[in-house]
C-alpha cells in the first residue's frame, strides 16, 4: 500500500503571521501548496491561478452548489474556498499538501478530514498582534478594530487544534512546523501498514520467489 501524504492546515488569527510562515516553509520543505478560490479582488502583483483563483460571486456560488470545495468561508466580506478534488488527489498520491486558511475553514476541514494536521499560529502577545495588524498599513481604524476583535475571539479556538506554534520569529516558527511534520511522518498509525507490508515482501522474496 502506498503511503498517503500529509494534509497540513496552517491557520490562526489575522496578523499572527501565518502567510509569512507558509512562504518560508515552502522554501524549506517539499510541500504542494493549495491555491484557493476567492471573490476578493486581486491586490497589486497577485496573479490568477498563482495566488488565488479570482472568481465572481456567481461563479463561486456555482462551485459551492457543485460541491467543489473541501471547505469555504466568508472572511471579512469575501468568500474563500479550498478546491476539493485536487487537494485530496495530491494527498492520496503521497504528496504533503499545505493549506493556509482561516479558522472557520480549518474547523470544517477537520470535520471532513480529521487525520489532517491542524496547526494554530499564535502571535507572541496581544500587543504584538495589535502592532502587526496596524503595520499592514492598509487597515482603516474600523477595519483594524474588526480584525483585532475577531483575532481576540478566535484565539479561543486553539483548543480544537493539534499544535500551537507561537510566531516569535519566522525562523523559529518554521523550524517548529518542520519538526511537527517530521514527527507526524513517524507516527505509527500513519506508517504501520507500509512497515508490515515491506516486511512481508522481504520474506516473500527471500523464501518463496
Ligand atoms: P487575504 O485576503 O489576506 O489573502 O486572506 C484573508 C484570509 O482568508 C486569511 O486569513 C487567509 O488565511 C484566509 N483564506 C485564504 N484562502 C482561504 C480558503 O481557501 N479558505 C478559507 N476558509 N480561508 C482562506
Amino acid at each position: 500500500m502506498d503511503k498517503k501524504g500529509l494534509l497540513i492546515v496552517i491557520s490562526g488569527p489575522s496578523g499572527a503571521g501565518k502567510g509569512t510562515i507558509c512562504k518560508e516553509l515552502i522554501k524549506q520543505e517539499e510541500l504542494w501548496v493549495s491555491v484557493s478560490a476567492t471573490t476578493r479582488s486581486p491586490r497589486k502583483g497577485e496573479e490568477d491561478g498563482v495566488n488565488y483563483y479570482f472568481l465572481n460571486k456567481e461563479d463561486f456560488k456555482q462551485k459551492i452548489k457543485e460541491d467543489d470545495f473541501l471547505e469555504y468561508a466568508e472572511v471579512y466580506g469575501n468568500y474563500y474556498g479550498t478546491p476539493k478534488s485536487k487537494v485530496l488527489e495530491k494527498v492520496h498520491n503521497g504528496n504533503n499538501v499545505i493549506l493556509e486558511i482561516d479558522i472557520q475553514g480549518a474547523l470544517k476541514v477537520k470535520e471532513k478530514y480529521p487525520e489532517g494536521i491542524f496547526v494554530f499560529v499564535l502571535p507572541p502577545s496581544m500587543e504584538e498582534l495589535k502592532k502587526r495588524i496596524i503595520n499592514r498599513g492598509s487597515e482603516t481604524e474600523e477595519s483594524f478594530m474588526t480584525r483585532f476583535k475577531s483575532a481576540y475571539r478566535e484565539i479561543n479556538y486553539v483548543s480544537k487544534y493539534n499544535y500551537a506554534v507561537v510566531n516569535d520569529t519566522v525562523e523559529d516558527a518554521v523550524t517548529k512546523i518542520r519538526n511537527i511534520i517530521s514527527a507526524e511522518n513517524c507516527r505509527v498509525d500513519r506508517i504501520k501498514e507500509s512497515i508490515l507490508e515491506s516486511k512481508e515482501e522481504f520474506i516473500h522474496e527471500q523464501f518463496y520467489d
